[in-house]
């Protein structure tokens, strides 16, 4: 899949900031040669893995094995999960230590308070999900709220920032007041996936003061954004 989408005579503004302001590669910052709707620069975008099929129709994990069609993968039929569909748009390794392009984007951009790197980011997770949010009428997109606190620290949520991007790209409405959190949970990132669904078990509610037209967030036709970062996890993969 290409990263960047084609470019039309809209986007002739972009093009001339472009010119003007030649382009940084989000990880690196080396110059990118051309338009800037891609984002990295060559060397970069070479490792950003895109995830294709054959993937888990459920959980979204791309299949090693390129041939074949989508297939429930075996974490699945082990234990069903909680969630009817999830997708990622990319894969990177996952030894923490290892400097990836699309890990230094995504650390940049969560931790390092770069919220720039939200439209970015957004629009590649946008172009990265089409087939899945153009094929599954989504109502509604809620993304995941933070805590209070972590939102004081934090000083923006990063879900809200990607869900925008998303919402804007194929018009689905979306709504970041539909979810609470009510419980303070541990990042993530350092968890196995089991401690994963425990860390965030009856983390989150739905706020009763906001109407989803009749529908609950467990209904399909809500599709809740994004983090989900454990969609890759049968190869060496994590999504991005
Ligand atoms: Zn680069
Ligand atoms: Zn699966």
């Amino acid at each position: 899949m290409k990263l960047a989408p084609a470019r039309g005579f809209a986007n002739g503004f972009e093009w001339l900031v472009d010119w003007l302001y030649p382009p940084r590669c989000r990880a690196c910052a080396g110059r990118i040669h051309g338009c800037d709707a891609e984002y990295f620069c060559s060397a970069c975008r070479s490792q950003v893995q895109i995830v294709a099929h054959p993937l888990c129709p459920i959980c979204g994990r791309p299949f090693p094995d390129a041939s074949g069609d989508d297939h429930t993968c075996g974490i699945c039929l082990t234990r069903e999960p909680q969630f009817t569909r999830a997708r990622a748009w990319a894969c990177y390794p996952r030894q923490e230590l290892e400097e990836h392009p699309l890990r230094q984007v995504v650390q940049k951009f969560k931790y390092g308070r770069k919220v720039a790197l939200g439209k970015p980011l957004g629009r590649l997770l946008a172009l990265g999900c089409r087939d899945f949010i153009q094929g599954g009428n989504f109502d509604l997109i809620i993304p995941v709220p933070l805590h209070p606190k972590r939102l004081r620290w934090r000083g923006f949520n990063q879900s809200v920032l990607l869900a925008r991007q998303v919402s804007r790209a194929y018009g689905v409405p979306m709504d970041p007041f539909v979810l609470v959190r009510i419980k303070e949970t541990l990042p993530q990132t350092q968890l196995s996936e089991e401690e994963r669904r425990k860390n965030v078990r009856g983390a989150f509610a739905l706020n009763p003061a906001r109407s989803v037209d009749g529908k609950s967030s467990g209904e399909s036709g809500v599709v809740k954004f994004p983090y989900c970062n454990s969609g890759c996890d049968n190869g060496d993969g994590r999504s991005g």
